[in-house]
């Protein structure tokens, strides 16, 4: 042992995904040290989530993961147990979120994790290692959403915001982050008995997704000042199509659809600005944006409202009823949870 290392076990608890002769298959394994991947930061994981992207990767439903055998998890909190870094020493508390870690670089879902440096960034003071992954990759792009329709004007006095997929990770803080600014929020989804919830977060009104998931015209009538959409597809064209002359939509998400079945008459008949947000390969500098943000603006007591916890062995189950929409909020998982 030296001082840029502790002495570890060689093998760990992790979710492995496998393709092979039986299929594409995840479960939870001993992992051997020799299945890290490459990188100088060495880290001891404390919590991860479950995104909708690690829904993906654990099922197996979309081609989300690129290299196997591969640990998937998106996003992790951990404490640093050997570095090669000078930027990171033995003892630090770190998150990574995304980078292609849970992709193509095995990620959180395991008791250990190796991450290349430049992809880590401090844990914010005021936050636990938990609340760190509450918040996670869906906490850090609804933030990186409302930063988008800062940056194009979009202040609390210019009317009504639309958050659709509201009862989903993304959903969720972007309704806790918008009420906390002082905007007015029109929460758009599927669960209308999960109002009382979303009311609770800060929406002021509650709509069902169904008026905005099927085909519509080019232009509605005007309503909303700005828009966080992590659904796509019809709800996405939609939402430009009722969107306020000069206002911004945020589209970060594709849970109804990929597909964009839009016209420009938004864009070039009432000046919206289509803002896309990629959380992934976002440069460090906006993270710590964010991130600072998020400290700044959220209240204590919404990570108990959001969260659920559970451990390694619950989150293959965990992933499937993600992606069957049974799942509110965040799920954190518990790495070294019993
Ligand atoms: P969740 O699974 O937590 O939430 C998705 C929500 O979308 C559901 O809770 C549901 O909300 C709604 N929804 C699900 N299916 C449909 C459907 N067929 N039609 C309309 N609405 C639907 O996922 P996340 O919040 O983690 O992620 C949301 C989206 O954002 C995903 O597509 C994800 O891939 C994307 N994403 C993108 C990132 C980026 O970097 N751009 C980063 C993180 C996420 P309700 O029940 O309220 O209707």
């Amino acid at each position: 042992m030296n001082n840029n290392s502790v002495a570890t076990d060689s093998k760990f608890s992790g979710i492995l995904i496998n393709k092979d002769e039986q299929g594409y298959h995840a479960s939870l394994q001993q992992i051997d040290d020799s299945l890290l991947p490459e990188g100088d930061v060495t880290i001891k994981v404390l919590y991860s989530t479950l995104n909708y992207k690690d829904g993906l990767a654990i099922t197996g439903k979309s081609p989300v993961v690129r290299q196997f055998p591969l640990v998937p998890g998106i996003d992790l909190v951990g404490v640093v147990e050997h570095s090669d870094s000078a930027d990171f020493k033995v003892g630090d508390v770190v998150i990574n979120n995304g980078f292609g870690v849970g992709e193509k670089h095995s990620g959180g879902l395991a008791q250990k994790a190796r991450m290349k440096s430049e992809w880590l960034i401090p844990l914010p003071a005021n936050f636990s290692p938990k609340q760190a992954m509450i918040i996670g990759t869906a906490g850090y792009t609804a933030m990186l959403s409302v930063l988008a329709l800062e940056k194009n004007g979009v202040t609390p006095d210019k009317g009504e915001i639309l958050v659709t997929g509201a009862n989903g990770g993304v959903g969720s803080f972007a309704i806790s982050i918008l009420s906390k600014l002082g905007y007015s929020v029109v929460a758009s989804t599927g669960r209308l008995d999960e109002s009382p919830y979303l009311k609770s977060l800060g929406a002021n009104e509650v709509i069902h997704r169904e008026t905005l998931s099927s085909p519509g015209k080019p232009l509605a009538k005007e309503r909303w000042a700005g828009v966080i959409d992590s659904v796509g597809s019809h709800t996405l064209a939609n939402a430009c199509a009722s969107t306020k002359y000069g206002g911004t939509v945020a589209a970060c998400g594709l849970a109804q659809g990929m597909d964009f079945p839009a016209s420009v008459a938004p864009f070039i008949l009432r000046g919206v600005t289509l803002a896309g947000i990629d959380s992934v390969m976002r440069p460090i500098e906006d993270r710590k944006e964010a991130w600072q943000r998020l400290s700044d603006i959220l209240e204590p007591s919404v990570f108990d409202d959001i969260a659920q916890e559970i451990n390694l062995e619950q989150a293959i189950e965990a992933a499937a009823k993600l992606l069957d929409g049974e799942i509110r909020g965040r799920v954190v998982v518990n790495v070294q949870g019993e």
